[in-house]
This record gives C-alpha cells, sequence and structure tokens, in this order.
C-alpha cells in the first residue's frame, strides 16, 4: 500500500507523457487534403471509362470540389477495378470506387432522356457522384471523429444528399432525381419479394435510400421538387415529414461538419461544379 502514490505519480507521469505526445502529433486540420489516383484497369472492359474519366479530368473536378474540407490528414480518391466486384468503400484515408460499379451504372442507364426533364447523363452523373460523396462521408465521419446517431450508412446517403443540394438548383434537382432513379431501378415495380436477410443489411434498400433522398431533396425545397409529390415518387405520408427530417440533417451538417469547411474556399463550390459540368453531361449524352 505504501507504494502506490509513487504508482500513482509514475501513472500519471505516462499519461501526461501520452497526452502531449498525442497531442503533437495529431496534425492540424487542413484544406485542399484529396489526392486523388486513376489506377490502369485489369479488365480491358473497363479501359474506356478509366480513359473517359482521366481525359475528362473527373477526379482532379472532385479534389477542387471537396478542397474546403479541412481534414488532419490527406484523403485519396481512387478508381480502380475490384476483381469483379462492383463495390465502393472507404478505409485508411482512401475512398476507392471500382471500376465495375461504375460500368453497372452505365450499364443500366436508359438510352434516352427520360420524360420530365431528366436527362440520361443525369442517371449516370448523379450515382456516379453520389457513391463519392456518400465514401467521402464515411472518410468525413472517420477522419474528423463525427459522432454518428442511427445508422452511419444511412448518414453517408444523408451527407451526400446535403452536398448535393449546395450544387445550385437546377443542379441538385437533376443529381437528385438521378440518384432516386438509380436506386429504383434495383427495385423496380410496385410489390417487391425479397429474401428477409437482405433486410438485416447494414444500407437501407435500393427503395428506401431512393425515398430518403427524395425527401431531403423535398424537404430542402418544396418548390423544386414539387412534382415528384404530384407523381407520387414521394409518398404524401413521408412528404410531409421531409421538412423535418432536412431540419435536422441541416442542423447536424452545420453543427458538426460546419467547422471544418474552409468558408473561403466553400464559396467558389458551386462554381467548381457548374464550370465542369456541361462539357461531362455532353459527353455522356454522346454515348
Ligand atoms: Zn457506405
Amino acid at each position: 500500500m505504501r507504494h502506490q502514490p509513487a504508482v500513482t505519480a509514475t501513472v500519471l507521469t505516462t499519461i501526461i507523457f501520452w497526452t502531449i505526445g498525442h497531442a503533437n502529433a495529431v496534425p492540424r486540420s487542413k484544406p485542399n487534403q484529396i489526392q486523388y489516383e486513376y489506377v490502369a484497369p485489369k479488365n480491358p472492359a473497363h479501359q474506356p471509362i478509366h480513359d473517359q474519366m482521366k481525359q475528362g479530368r473527373a477526379l482532379e473536378h472532385l479534389q477542387e470540389l471537396l478542397g474546403p474540407l479541412r481534414l488532419p490528414y490527406p484523403l485519396t480518391i481512387k478508381v480502380t477495378g475490384c476483381d469483379g466486384a462492383p463495390n465502393a468503400f472507404y478505409n485508411d484515408e482512401v475512398v476507392t470506387v471500382c471500376y465495375e460499379m461504375l460500368a453497372d451504372i452505365l450499364k443500366s442507364a436508359p438510352a434516352h432522356d427520360l420524360p420530365g426533364g431528366l436527362s440520361r447523363a443525369d442517371t449516370i452523373l448523379g450515382p456516379v457522384l453520389a457513391i463519392f460523396l456518400h465514401e467521402t462521408g464515411h472518410a468525413v465521419f472517420n477522419m474528423l471523429q463525427i459522432p454518428v446517431l442511427g445508422r452511419e450508412e444511412d448518414a453517408a446517403d444523408q451527407f451526400a444528399a446535403y452536398v448535393m443540394l449546395k450544387l445550385g438548383k437546377d443542379e441538385a434537382r437533376r443529381l437528385i432525381l438521378g440518384t432516386a432513379y438509380h436506386h429504383s431501378l434495383q427495385m423496380p415495380g410496385q410489390q417487391v419479394t425479397l429474401p428477409i436477410q437482405l433486410l438485416s443489411n447494414e444500407h437501407s434498400t435500393p427503395a428506401q435510400r431512393a425515398f430518403n433522398i427524395l425527401c431531403i431533396g423535398y424537404g430542402a425545397d418544396e418548390k423544386l421538387f414539387a412534382d415528384v409529390v404530384e407523381k407520387n415518387y414521394l409518398p404524401k405520408g413521408r412528404a410531409e415529414v421531409c421538412a423535418g427530417e432536412y431540419d435536422d440533417l441541416n442542423f447536424a451538417m452545420t453543427k458538426l461538419i460546419g467547422p471544418h469547411i474552409d468558408k473561403r474556399l466553400a464559396r467558389k463550390f458551386h462554381e467548381v461544379w457548374a464550370r465542369t459540368v456541361s462539357a461531362r453531361r455532353a459527353n455522356l449524352a454522346r454515348q
């Protein structure tokens, strides 16, 4: 027992040492921390996707778009082949989007523009941007140690929808409808039968993800997305609570993510997207 004070002092010294050491080891957050990598595809079928993204400077534009994020470490955004798995994930400061997933989106896009003003390009650009932003959401939660209530997969979808809404009304509408369209393709029809195990997945079902992103859009701007409810893409019962859902999201993003945004760079956010999107949309329409 007599030795205890000495032991406690040693423990305290150790704790203080490590605390100071740790604090010194964590670099200060700063903007322009996005890096990128186009990995050469192993599957020749993915070469056109790689070439088109590289020629169109897709990752360079994402780098600029996400530049306002203040991060303690660099975040790499990478496109690569995944041996046949259509996947996207975040791990150890790297967002990986597989060519297989991008190929699936291209393949499932409609051949022509859709009625209601949604272009073929929107049905590609929307879900592709949604994937990059969803994974960036995971990266932000992890790298900035943002507490997440509820399921992180839903939170990452909400992060993506919120960022899309900052791209200007017309773009936000196109991208959100395009993303919802892509989700709805994966669960077509009014009645669905699915293995019960699918409901245990950490992701919401594609239909729920479609309703959720439409709800965030409608909650943010009831006029811009009015037709979504009129056409019953988003049922009235859900639509009634969307303003509240958007308020919750806006509060969380402002309070938790807002302090990590470089406000000076963020003012150019809309302009960066607007400068690059027309050429990309024209390219996608031609395919
Ligand atoms: Zn996810």
